[in-house]
C-alpha cells in the first residue's frame, strides 16, 4: 500500500512562503515525478512528505491515515539519497543492512533481506566491497538497496542521478524504471531534468514557485500543456 494525499499543504521558512498550498493525490504503485526549475520547492515538498520538515499548514495522508505530525520513521517511506551519502568505512553489506540493524532485526532476517536486495540490484558479488571500490552506478544501487530492505510503502528520490555522468544517468534511469516495474511500489522522484520526467513518469507534477502548474501523464503535458510555463519547461531543449 502506498497512496499519498496532500491536503492544502503549505510551508514557510520565516517570511518566505515556499509552498503556498498544494493539493495532490498519488495512487498506490504510481511513479510520480516532481519536476521544475531549481528553487521551485521540489525538495521541500519531498521532505514534507518524508517528515523531515514540518508542514506550516494542511495535512498529509498515507493510505488514508493522517501522518502530519508523525516522525519520519513512523511513515513507512524510504528516502533514497545520492550515492555519496553511503558510509565509506562500511562494506556494501553493512551499508545496506544499516537501517535494519538500527531497527534491531535478527541477524538471520537481516542477512536474508540483504541477500534479496542484492539479487534485485545485481550487487551479489560486491557485498564485501567498500563504496570506494564501486562504480558510480553500483554506488547508487547500494543507496537504493538501503531503501529496499525496509520494504517501504513508497520510495522518495531527490535528484538521485544528478552527480552521475550523462551515459550513466541513462542507464540508471532504466534501472530505476525496471525496479519500479518489478516492485510495483509507489515512487516519487524529484528532478529538474525534463528527459528523466518524460521517460520515467506515470504522472508528472510540474512545479513553479511552490505551486502546481499542471499534473498529467507525459503525453498530456507534451500534447496539452496548460500554459506557456509548462510548454516551455517540458519542451525546452537542454
Ligand atoms: P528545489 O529542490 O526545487 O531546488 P527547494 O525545495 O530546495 O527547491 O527550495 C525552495 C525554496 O525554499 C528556495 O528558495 C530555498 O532557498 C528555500 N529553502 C529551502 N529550504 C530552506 C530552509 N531550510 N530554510 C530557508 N529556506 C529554505
Ligand atoms: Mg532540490
Amino acid at each position: 500500500m502506498g497512496s499519498i494525499t496532500l491536503d492544502k499543504v503549505s510551508k514557510s521558512f520565516g517570511e518566505a512562503k515556499v509552498i503556498p498550498s498544494i493539493d495532490l493525490e498519488i495512487q498506490d504503485g504510481e511513479f510520480v515525478v516532481f519536476v521544475g526549475p531549481s528553487g521551485c520547492g521540489k525538495s521541500t515538498l519531498l521532505r514534507l512528505i518524508a517528515g523531515l520538515e514540518d508542514v506550516s499548514g494542511g495535512r498529509i495522508l498515507i493510505d488514508g491515515k493522517d501522518v502530519t505530525g508523525n516522525a519520519p520513521a513512523q511513515r513507512g517511506l524510504a528516502m533514497v539519497f545520492q550515492s555519496y551519502a553511503l558510509y565509506p568505512h562500511m562494506s556494501v553489506r553493512n551499508n545496506i543492512a544499516f537501517p535494519l540493524k538500527m531497527a534491531k532485526f535478527d541477524k538471520a532476517v537481516i542477512d536474508q533481506k540483504v541477500k534479496d536486495a542484492a539479487a534485485i540490484l545485481n550487487l551479489t558479488d560486491y557485498l564485501e566491497r567498500r563504496p570506494s571500490q564501486l562504480s558510480g552506478g553500483q554506488r547508487q544501487r547500494v543507496a537504493i538497496g538501503r531503501a529496499i530492505v525496509r520494504e517501504p510503502s513508497a520510495f522518495l528520490f531527490d535528484e538521485p542521478l544528478s552527480n552521475l555522468d550523462a551515459a550513466l544517468r541513462g542507464t540508471m534511469r532504466l534501472e530505476i524504471s525496471e525496479l519500479h516495474n518489478q516492485l510495483k511500489t509507489t515512487m516519487i522522484y524529484v528532478t529538474h531534468d525534463q528527459i528523466e520526467a518524460m521517460t520515467m513518469a506515470d504522472k508528472i507534477v510540474v512545479l513553479n514557485r511552490g505551486n502546481i502548474e499542471q499534473v498529467g501523464s507525459p503525453l498530456d503535458l507534451y500534447s496539452k500543456p496548460r500554459n506557456l510555463f509548462v510548454a516551455g519547461f517540458i519542451g525546452s531543449p537542454r
